[in-house]
């Protein structure tokens, strides 16, 4: 008789489950039900009376975000997709431009500069961090540059000194794409508030979660505003607000629900006990697997880092353990714990960009007379992307509330259960 679950052996983790995210409480219900109770669903008007702006709910959000994290302006959209996209145009990115941006994240972050009529140029990332390497930013820059997105993968900063220091030698915008990392911090400084422009995700899977939903935030006043233009169908109201470079208010329905943000304002009031849970159970789970096994490698945090552990990931070594990943991670999931293999695939492997047509078939905007550039798309380009997406890198999303230490217990012990017993896999390798 087999031991692993896979093979028909007894579950680890057997009719007990992980109790699901997000946790909403009487909060978020008190504050959804005065908005119903409001009859205002959203007080949002495309003119430039004080309606441009939004209603009640989505400024109190708003509010939340500016003190929580010290910035002049956030502005609430109803996606971080729709932030990130907003936060290109109002920089005035488009056809011609190139922006520098992780191909290791999720497609959003490359589409925002795409949605723009701008070139998304890949840049590889850390083997430790997963975040884009400021080295490979340096070597990705072209006279087309104009930007780079910044994307602060799995909970952990990217190395911003650096990159901002590019950046200002270069001349180049920096959005930071803060989905994953709210209340994570850099030397001090907390993630999103360091570029031009920070985007935060409210979507069902986030730390804090509106359903869907996203906040950007920055300290520029103009850019604000265009923000704001972008989000609420600015192009009728822009002349009315006396702004003047009417070319980059070309808007698009962004807006917030009162639901939402009311929803919002109580979990961002959560934000640091939720991240406080995450951190104590990765770090547990850290103890629980620290030196088990050298085809396990546990997460790197810089000691300038704080980590918020949207993911838990692993490096797994195929070739020390005698299993392949895919295999080992499917052996995970039979014993009952949650695990993935690989999180993403570089983006500029996907035919959107493999084929280099997105506007209907013209080719536009790699083709576009305006792009003097030849951005390269092939694969291999990013070799570490690659190699974390289809050989090294496992995850999960399990440290996170309201689990506690027991649950993490199984998903270590599961993990010492697949190691222990890893010789029975040849059988099934062998069919
Ligand atoms: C979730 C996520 C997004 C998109 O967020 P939405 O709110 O779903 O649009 C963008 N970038 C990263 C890194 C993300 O994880």
């Amino acid at each position: 008789m087999p031991n692993l679950a896979l093979l028909g052996g007894r579950k680890l983790r057997e009719g007990k489950s992980f109790q699901p995210h997000p946790v909403l409480g009487d909060e978020e219900k008190e504050l959804v039900m005065k908005v119903l109770d409001s009859g205002q669903m959203s007080g949002f008007i495309a003119n430039s009376s004080d309606a441009f702006y939004g209603g009640p709910m989505v400024r109190e959000l708003e509010g939340e975000f500016k003190r929580y994290f010290n910035i002049k302006h956030a502005v609430a959209m109803n996606s971080a997709t729709a932030g990130l996209h907003a936060a290109v145009a109002a920089l005035g990115l488009g056809p011609g431009d190139e922006v520098i941006v992780t191909p290791y994240t999720m497609c959003a972050s490359a589409s925002a500069i795409l949605m723009q009529g701008a070139i998304p140029v890949f840049a590889d990332i850390d083997p430790d961090t997963f975040c884009m390497t400021p080295d490979a930013v340096k070597k990705a820059i072209t006279p087309e540059t104009r930007a780079i997105m910044v994307v602060h993968l799995f909970g952990q900063s990217a190395e911003m000194d650096e990159i901002m220091a590019i950046a200002r030698e270069n001349n180049l915008k920096v959005i930071e794409d803060a989905a994953q990392s709210p209340g994570a911090a850099y030397k001090g400084m907390l993630l999103g508030t360091m570029g031009d422009v920070g985007v935060y995700s409210l979507n069902q899977h986030k730390t804090i979660t509106t359903g869907e939903g996203g906040v950007v935030v920055t300290n520029d006043d103009d850019l604000a505003l265009r923000m704001q233009l972008v989000r609420n169908h600015g192009e009728v109201i822009a002349a009315d607000l006396g702004v003047t470079n009417p070319a980059i208010t070309l808007g698009w329905n962004y807006r917030m629900t009162e639901l939402e943000a009311a929803v919002g304002i109580a979990q961002f009031r959560k934000l640091d006990m939720l991240n406080e849970h995450r951190v104590g159970l990765a770090e547990h789970l850290t103890r629980r697997l620290d030196g088990l096994h050298e085809g396990i490698v546990l997460p790197h945090i810089p000691e300038h880092n704080t980590h918020v552990y949207f993911v838990y990931p692993v490096k797994y070594d195929a070739s020390t353990v005698g299993v392949p990943r895919d295999l080992f991670v499917k052996a995970l999931v039979a014993e009952g714990v949650p695990f993935g293999a690989g999180y993403t695939k570089p983006i500029y492997l996907e035919p959107i960009y493999q084929n280099k047509r997105c506007f209907g078939d013209k080719g536009c905007p790699f083709d576009c007379k305006h792009y003097d550039g030849s951005v390269n798309y092939d694969k291999g380009i990013c070799p570490v992307a690659e190699e974390m997406y289809s050989e090294k890198l496992i995850l999960s999303g399990i440290c996170r509330y309201p689990l506690d230490e027991s649950d993490i217990d199984d998903v270590a012990s599961a993990i010492e259960k697949v190691l222990e017993n890893a010789s029975e896999l040849e059988s099934y390798e062998a069919g």
